[in-house]
Protein backbone atom coordinates (compact mmCIF):
# COMPACT_ATOMS: atom_id res chain seq x y z
CA UNK A 1 0.00 0.00 0.00
CA UNK A 2 0.98 3.76 -0.82
CA UNK A 3 -0.19 5.93 1.55
CA UNK A 4 1.11 9.76 0.66
CA UNK A 5 0.57 13.13 2.36
CA UNK A 6 0.82 16.43 0.03
CA UNK A 7 1.67 19.41 1.73
CA UNK A 8 2.11 22.93 1.17
CA UNK A 9 0.62 26.35 1.85
CA UNK A 10 -2.43 27.24 0.01
CA UNK A 11 -1.36 28.05 -3.53
CA UNK A 12 1.35 25.78 -3.92
CA UNK A 13 -0.71 23.63 -6.24
CA UNK A 14 -1.36 20.88 -4.19
CA UNK A 15 -4.81 19.73 -5.52
CA UNK A 16 -3.80 19.64 -9.34
CA UNK A 17 -0.59 17.34 -8.24
CA UNK A 18 -2.49 15.56 -6.19
CA UNK A 19 -5.15 14.07 -8.91
CA UNK A 20 -1.99 13.50 -11.15
CA UNK A 21 -0.68 11.12 -8.44
CA UNK A 22 -3.76 9.82 -7.68
CA UNK A 23 -4.30 8.90 -11.73
CA UNK A 24 -1.00 7.33 -12.16
CA UNK A 25 -0.41 5.45 -8.89
CA UNK A 26 -4.45 4.88 -9.04
CA UNK A 27 -4.64 6.06 -5.36
CA UNK A 28 -7.71 7.07 -3.22
CA UNK A 29 -7.82 11.11 -3.52
CA UNK A 30 -8.71 12.55 -0.24
CA UNK A 31 -9.13 16.15 -0.27
CA UNK A 32 -10.86 17.83 2.64
CA UNK A 33 -11.12 21.47 1.12
CA UNK A 34 -12.98 19.56 -1.76
CA UNK A 35 -14.89 17.43 -0.06
CA UNK A 36 -16.29 20.56 2.16
CA UNK A 37 -16.81 22.86 -1.02
CA UNK A 38 -18.82 20.15 -2.53
CA UNK A 39 -20.77 20.31 0.50
CA UNK A 40 -21.66 24.28 0.84
CA UNK A 41 -22.07 24.07 -2.67
CA UNK A 42 -25.03 21.19 -2.01
CA UNK A 43 -26.09 23.30 1.23
CA UNK A 44 -26.11 20.10 3.58
CA UNK A 45 -25.37 20.74 6.91
CA UNK A 46 -21.92 19.58 6.74
CA UNK A 47 -21.65 22.66 3.94
CA UNK A 48 -23.37 25.21 6.54
CA UNK A 49 -21.14 24.24 9.59
CA UNK A 50 -18.07 24.03 7.90
CA UNK A 51 -18.64 27.59 5.68
CA UNK A 52 -18.40 29.63 8.89
CA UNK A 53 -14.66 28.96 8.87
CA UNK A 54 -13.74 28.37 5.29
CA UNK A 55 -15.20 31.64 4.46
CA UNK A 56 -13.12 33.40 7.53
CA UNK A 57 -9.97 31.40 6.33
CA UNK A 58 -9.99 29.54 9.24
CA UNK A 59 -9.42 25.98 9.84
CA UNK A 60 -12.27 23.40 10.16
CA UNK A 61 -12.52 22.09 14.01
CA UNK A 62 -10.28 19.03 14.04
CA UNK A 63 -13.27 16.73 15.46
CA UNK A 64 -15.28 17.70 12.06
CA UNK A 65 -12.12 17.16 9.95
CA UNK A 66 -11.18 13.74 11.39
CA UNK A 67 -14.86 12.43 11.29
CA UNK A 68 -15.54 13.25 7.94
CA UNK A 69 -11.94 11.95 6.68
CA UNK A 70 -12.69 8.67 8.68
CA UNK A 71 -16.15 8.36 7.37
CA UNK A 72 -14.38 8.78 3.82
CA UNK A 73 -11.46 6.47 4.29
CA UNK A 74 -13.23 3.77 5.07
CA UNK A 75 -15.06 3.48 2.47
CA UNK A 76 -12.19 2.97 -0.04
CA UNK A 77 -10.22 0.47 2.32
CA UNK A 78 -9.53 -1.69 -0.55
CA UNK A 79 -7.79 0.59 -2.73
CA UNK A 80 -3.78 0.66 -3.61
CA UNK A 81 -3.18 3.10 -1.68
CA UNK A 82 -4.39 7.18 -0.23
CA UNK A 83 -3.12 10.64 -1.40
CA UNK A 84 -4.27 12.86 1.29
CA UNK A 85 -4.06 16.27 0.10
CA UNK A 86 -4.90 19.31 2.38
CA UNK A 87 -5.26 16.73 5.28
CA UNK A 88 -3.88 16.96 8.18
CA UNK A 89 -3.14 20.16 9.14
CA UNK A 90 -2.93 20.54 12.59
CA UNK A 91 -0.87 18.24 15.25
CA UNK A 92 -3.90 16.42 16.25
CA UNK A 93 -4.81 15.93 12.47
CA UNK A 94 -1.54 14.54 12.34
CA UNK A 95 -0.85 12.08 15.40
CA UNK A 96 -4.56 10.79 14.56
CA UNK A 97 -3.85 10.08 11.40
CA UNK A 98 -0.50 8.02 12.54
CA UNK A 99 -3.07 5.92 15.41
CA UNK A 100 -5.21 4.86 12.75
CA UNK A 101 -3.53 3.95 9.99
CA UNK A 102 -0.84 2.31 12.28
CA UNK A 103 -3.68 0.12 13.66
CA UNK A 104 -4.33 -0.77 10.10
CA UNK A 105 -0.86 -1.64 9.60
CA UNK A 106 -0.76 0.57 6.88
CA UNK A 107 1.55 3.94 7.66
CA UNK A 108 2.24 7.26 6.09
CA UNK A 109 4.67 6.16 3.40
CA UNK A 110 6.09 9.96 2.07
CA UNK A 111 4.99 13.59 2.97
CA UNK A 112 5.47 15.55 0.23
CA UNK A 113 6.15 19.35 0.73
CA UNK A 114 5.77 21.78 -2.44
CA UNK A 115 7.70 24.62 -1.64
CA UNK A 116 6.57 27.82 -3.42
CA UNK A 117 7.45 31.34 -2.38
CA UNK A 118 5.13 33.82 -0.87
CA UNK A 119 4.80 36.38 -3.80
CA UNK A 120 3.93 33.30 -6.18
CA UNK A 121 1.31 31.90 -3.38
CA UNK A 122 -0.63 35.52 -3.45
CA UNK A 123 -0.68 35.88 -7.12
CA UNK A 124 -2.03 32.20 -7.85
CA UNK A 125 -4.39 31.98 -5.30
CA UNK A 126 -6.08 35.71 -6.83
CA UNK A 127 -6.19 34.13 -10.39
CA UNK A 128 -7.31 30.99 -9.27
CA UNK A 129 -10.37 33.21 -7.56
CA UNK A 130 -11.23 34.86 -10.86
CA UNK A 131 -12.06 31.60 -12.51
CA UNK A 132 -12.84 29.33 -9.52
CA UNK A 133 -15.51 31.92 -7.41
CA UNK A 134 -13.98 30.11 -4.77
CA UNK A 135 -15.13 32.40 -1.54
CA UNK A 136 -12.13 31.83 0.57
CA UNK A 137 -10.03 33.02 -2.33
CA UNK A 138 -9.54 36.96 -1.69
CA UNK A 139 -7.05 39.28 -0.62
CA UNK A 140 -8.20 39.31 2.95
CA UNK A 141 -9.08 36.05 2.94
CA UNK A 142 -5.67 34.85 1.04
CA UNK A 143 -3.50 36.26 3.80
CA UNK A 144 -5.50 35.06 6.91
CA UNK A 145 -5.10 31.60 5.37
CA UNK A 146 -1.35 31.78 5.12
CA UNK A 147 -0.75 32.98 8.56
CA UNK A 148 -2.80 30.40 9.87
CA UNK A 149 -0.89 27.77 7.16
CA UNK A 150 2.42 29.19 9.19
CA UNK A 151 1.01 29.28 12.48
CA UNK A 152 -0.83 25.73 12.71
CA UNK A 153 0.34 23.79 9.74
CA UNK A 154 4.10 24.38 8.12
CA UNK A 155 5.23 22.76 12.22
CA UNK A 156 4.08 19.50 10.54
CA UNK A 157 6.87 19.37 8.58
CA UNK A 158 9.01 19.00 11.95
CA UNK A 159 6.86 16.35 12.91
CA UNK A 160 6.94 14.51 9.51
CA UNK A 161 10.94 15.21 9.07
CA UNK A 162 11.57 13.65 12.71
CA UNK A 163 9.92 10.51 11.02
CA UNK A 164 12.11 11.30 7.75
CA UNK A 165 9.26 11.11 5.57
CA UNK A 166 9.38 14.32 4.35
CA UNK A 167 10.55 15.20 0.15
CA UNK A 168 11.04 18.55 -0.31
CA UNK A 169 9.93 19.96 -3.99
CA UNK A 170 10.29 23.21 -5.57
CA UNK A 171 7.20 24.10 -6.16
CA UNK A 172 7.86 27.33 -8.52
CA UNK A 173 8.30 25.74 -11.54
CA UNK A 174 5.92 24.41 -14.21
CA UNK A 175 3.39 21.71 -13.18
CA UNK A 176 4.44 18.87 -15.72
CA UNK A 177 8.15 19.06 -14.31
CA UNK A 178 6.83 19.25 -10.82
CA UNK A 179 5.44 16.40 -11.21
CA UNK A 180 8.14 14.33 -12.63
CA UNK A 181 10.38 14.89 -9.73
CA UNK A 182 7.40 13.84 -7.55
CA UNK A 183 6.94 10.95 -9.59
CA UNK A 184 10.66 10.23 -9.24
CA UNK A 185 10.79 10.68 -5.36
CA UNK A 186 8.09 7.61 -5.32
CA UNK A 187 9.84 5.62 -7.76
CA UNK A 188 12.68 5.83 -5.76
CA UNK A 189 10.92 5.05 -2.41
CA UNK A 190 8.65 1.85 -3.78
CA UNK A 191 11.96 0.33 -5.75
CA UNK A 192 13.87 0.80 -2.25
CA UNK A 193 12.17 2.20 0.53
CA UNK A 194 14.38 4.77 0.59
CA UNK A 195 13.38 8.62 0.71
CA UNK A 196 15.42 11.42 -1.09
CA UNK A 197 14.87 14.77 1.28
CA UNK A 198 15.06 16.99 -1.63
CA UNK A 199 14.49 16.51 -5.59
CA UNK A 200 15.91 19.50 -6.91
P1 LIG B 1 -8.03 23.64 0.64
O1 LIG B 1 -8.89 23.39 -0.55
O2 LIG B 1 -7.22 22.44 1.04
O3 LIG B 1 -7.20 24.89 0.51
O4 LIG B 1 -9.03 23.91 1.88
C1 LIG B 1 -9.95 24.99 1.87
C2 LIG B 1 -10.38 25.29 3.28
O5 LIG B 1 -11.05 24.15 3.85
C3 LIG B 1 -9.26 25.59 4.28
O6 LIG B 1 -8.85 26.94 4.23
C4 LIG B 1 -9.92 25.24 5.60
O7 LIG B 1 -10.81 26.24 6.01
C5 LIG B 1 -10.75 24.02 5.23
N1 LIG B 1 -9.97 22.77 5.42
C6 LIG B 1 -9.58 21.90 4.44
N2 LIG B 1 -8.89 20.88 4.95
C7 LIG B 1 -8.82 21.10 6.30
C8 LIG B 1 -8.20 20.41 7.37
N3 LIG B 1 -7.50 19.28 7.18
N4 LIG B 1 -8.33 20.95 8.62
C9 LIG B 1 -9.04 22.07 8.84
N5 LIG B 1 -9.63 22.78 7.87
C10 LIG B 1 -9.52 22.31 6.59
Amino acid sequence: MLNLVIFGPPGSGKGTQSAKIADKYNLCHLSTGELFRKEMEKGTLLGREVEKYIDKGLLVPDEIVLRELYRRASDHLDSPGFIFDGFPRTLVQAETLDRLLDKKGIPISLDISVVVEEQELFKRILGRGEDSGRSDDSVEIAKLRLNVYKEQTRPLLDYYSGQGKIVSINGMEPVDRVFEKICLAIDTYLVSRKVIPVVE
